[in-house]
């Protein structure tokens, strides 16, 4: 063999780390730091980056023990969100590869908000995730706050989604939570003060969030900013975390096709006059009867149309 192949070895692995240009593979039980070959053209998508964390990848490891970035591996979930500053349809993959996608809220300080919830639902739905939702600070509630998240419990649990009331501070109901991130790639999402990093640390002991903030020396200043990366879990599965998922929202769709991730909407969907039927201004709209019917929520409606007109406006990302 000649000498220059002498150490070249290949792998597969998965995306641990992510820091824009290298990203870090992890091989059985090896971190390879690697590079990311020229330009990865996926089918039919236009990303910003072609490798994300959870992505499962081939490298090819040379003798300096980093590697390089062979092959992509099919996705078989991944979310996204509009590059900064690119036109719609171009996308910033987040997270690969993943099980489930968790809206965190708190019960009170801040007060749960629904329209965060459905954006966070409808992003699941589009992508076929698993989708659940984390009321957390259970140990705040009283009075008009407790008939709020039995309400949100209650619907939600109806419309078949998991729903879980936790409290990072007592530690109620963080074991049922803990079981439900067993053995699933989990991004977990929801505003900042929820209780998100406390909660998944006292879930998995050792587990910090706010680890992932680094520190970088620039020019103009000290930074703090953050990467992406992929924390396991002591019972099998996996926590990702990225800065931008924090405040991700629905891509871009058709403004016909939203319903479609409305799954109390799905039933009644195909009974409007119009085949392309939004269900906002058109006439014989059979979803708009069933809201008169009450078998649909008005505030699962109005969630409905304030998605509608995000992607009306081409500004169908949320949280900004
Ligand atoms: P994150 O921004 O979503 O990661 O929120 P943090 O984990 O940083 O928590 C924000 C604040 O809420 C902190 O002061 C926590 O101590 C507090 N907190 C987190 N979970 C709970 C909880 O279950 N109950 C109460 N009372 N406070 C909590």
């Amino acid at each position: 063999m000649p000498p220059e192949l002498r150490d070249i070895r290949q792998a597969d692995g998965v995306v641990v780390r992510s820091t824009g240009n290298w990203v870090d593979v992890q091989v059985g039980k090896r971190i390879i730091s690697s590079r990311v070959r020229g330009r990865f053209r996926l089918s039919g998508q236009r990303v910003t980056n072609p490798v994300a964390v959870g992505d499962s990848v081939s490298v090819r490891i040379d003798d300096g023990d980093t590697g390089l970035i062979i092959d992509i591996h099919e996705r078989r979930s991944y979310l996204s969100r509009r590059a900064a500053g690119r036109r719609v349809g171009h996308e910033q993959v987040l997270a690969a590869n993943i099980d489930a996608l968790w809206i965190v809220q708190s019960a009170r300080l801040p007060r749960p908000n629904g329209r965060l919830i459905d954006r966070v639902l409808v992003t699941a739905e589009a992508q076929e995730i698993h989708a659940g939702i984390v009321i957390n600070k259970m140990d705040l509630v009283s009075g008009d706050s407790a008939a709020l998240v039995m309400h949100l419990r209650e619907l939600y649990r109806g419309l078949g989604y998991e729903v879980y009331m936790t409290s990072a501070i007592t530690g109620a109901g963080v074991d049922a939570f803990r079981q439900a991130l067993a053995g699933r790639a989990s991004v977990v999402t929801g505003p900042s003060g929820v209780g998100k990093s406390t909660l998944l640390s006292r879930a998995e002991p050792g587990l910090d969030l706010r680890a992932g903030a680094v520190s970088l020396k620039t020019r103009k200043g000290r930074h703090t900013t953050a990467h992406a990366a992929l924390h396991p879990l002591s019972d099998g599965g996996a926590v990702i975390d990225t800065p931008g998922i924090r405040e991700f929202g629905v891509t871009a769709q058709q403004p016909w096709e939203l319903s479609h991730y409305f799954p109390e909407f799905r039933r009644y969907i195909h009974s409007c006059q119009y085949l392309r039927c939004t269900h906002d201004h058109e006439p014989g709209c059979s979803v708009k009867e069933a809201v008169e019917q009450q078998a649909i929520t008005s505030d699962r409606y109005h969630s409905y149309r304030n998605i509608l007109q995000s992607i009306r406006d081409g500004d169908a990302d949320v949280g900004r």
